[in-house]
């Protein structure tokens, strides 16, 4: 599997993708079972209707759920494991057919599309196991050789059924791992990419604002970096882009994330810290990169950049006031002679101030 992005922790795309997998299956189970409730109805059977008429409305009430729970995993298993007991308990019922097993072959179906390789082959075989216990004490074991083909056929089909799953989740996870690096990361540096780096802002914004914690948000610009490409050409460029990304993640803590937002301009997101503890490491961040010239051929590149910082929820509340917010800041630094950061309405380097 394809490593993380350099620096920022992992988004949820797959967490997404099972939302709205499980949305589409509680609607089609929902539906299902409300199409049952109405047979029951016209068959006069006014308990067995209603009981499915709520287990209809409550699945598709959690298909709108489903988006906004905290606790997916919770939800999935509340599912799964009524539905694989129904699913076995279908083999028993009184007025079952023999053939009535083949219910148990959507087990590790479910299982897999919803908890992945590992957990779904946990719950699958445990219920695939039972089913087939209880359905040889239900009916006698095959003594003929055609009840044994007959045997032999049902067994080794449910089998089979679970080794494809089991193969096909195992590619489609590392297919889709590899797809969500791709989507995730810049190419050129390894840091997040601007879409990645954007969702992240939103989710570290929600975190804040449920945790009531401080965020600052920074956006660094390389100084006259077309300069740079100009002067050393576009490879040495791309040198200074690696080089500074590498300095920059040096410092970073695990929690802070660091994303390529275009060309030569990058986000940084500083998450449960106050501008009084962001200011004293941007500072160090601006120093660093100033101080680290890019040794590419015979001479070092000196390199520099501006900062503009934004707090939540001082300088904006929604992540566009707060971009904007660091974005002007970062262009009044630009202004007032680059190399340093912004902060306030008041241009500032730290290291001019701090004694
Ligand atoms: P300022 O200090 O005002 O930011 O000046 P600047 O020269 O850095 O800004 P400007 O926007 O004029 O130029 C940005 C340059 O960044 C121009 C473009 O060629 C270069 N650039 C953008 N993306 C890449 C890249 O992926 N690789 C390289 N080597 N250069 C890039
Ligand atoms: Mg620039
Ligand atoms: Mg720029």
């Amino acid at each position: 599997m394809p490593p993380p992005p350099r620096g920022p922790r992992q988004t949820g795309l797959e967490d997404s993708a099972r939302r709205s997998l499980m949305s589409l299956i509680f609607a089609a189970t929902g539906l299902t079972i409300g199409g049952f409730s109405i047979l029951q109805f016209l068959a006069d059977n006014a308990l067995f209707a209603s009981v499915e008429l709520l287990v209809c409305a409550a699945l598709l009430w959690a298909s709108r759920g489903i988006y906004k729970t905290h606790h997916l995993e919770l939800w999935i298993y509340l599912y799964l494991v009524p539905v694989c007991a129904f699913l076995v308990y279908i083999t028993l019922m009184p007025e079952a057919s023999s053939s009535a097993f083949v219910w148990t072959y959507l087990i590790p179906l479910l299982s897999y599309l919803l908890l992945g390789k590992q957990r779904g082959l946990r719950l699958a075989v445990p219920f695939l196991g039972t089913a087939l216990l209880l359905y040889y004490w239900r009916y006698p074991l095959p003594q003929t050789p055609h009840a044994m083909i007959d045997a032999g056929n049902a067994i080794l089909c449910g089998a089979l059924i679970l080794v494809f799953v089991h193969l096909y989740e195992t590619r489609r996870a590392v297919t889709f791992s590899q797809i969500e690096h791709q989507a995730q990361t810049d190419p050129l540096t390894g840091v997040a990419s601007r879409g990645h780096f954007k969702q992240e802002l939103l989710r570290a914004l929600q975190e804040a604002q449920r945790s009531d914690s401080p965020l600052v948000l920074v956006l660094m610009d390389i100084d006259h970096f077309k300069a740079v490409n100009d002067r050393w050409g576009h490879e040495a460029g791309d040198h200074a882009l690696r080089h500074i990304c590498d300095l920059l993640l040096e410092r970073l803590r695990v929690t802070d994330t660091l994303g390529r937002l275009g060309g030569e301009e990058f986000g940084l997101l500083l998450r449960s810290t106050d501008l009084d503890s962001a200011k004293p490491l941007v500072e160090a961040l601006r120093e660093l990169i100033s101080s680290h010239p890019l040794h590419y051929g015979e001479q070092p590149i000196a390199l520099s950049a501006t900062f503009g910082l934004a707090q939540w929820p001082q300088d904006g509340v929604t992540t566009d006031e707060l971009y904007r917010c660091a974005d002007a800041r970062l262009y009044a630094g630009k202004q007032q002679g680059r190399n340093c950061l912004v902060s306030g309405n008041l241009e500032m380097r730290i290291s001019d101030t701090l004694p």
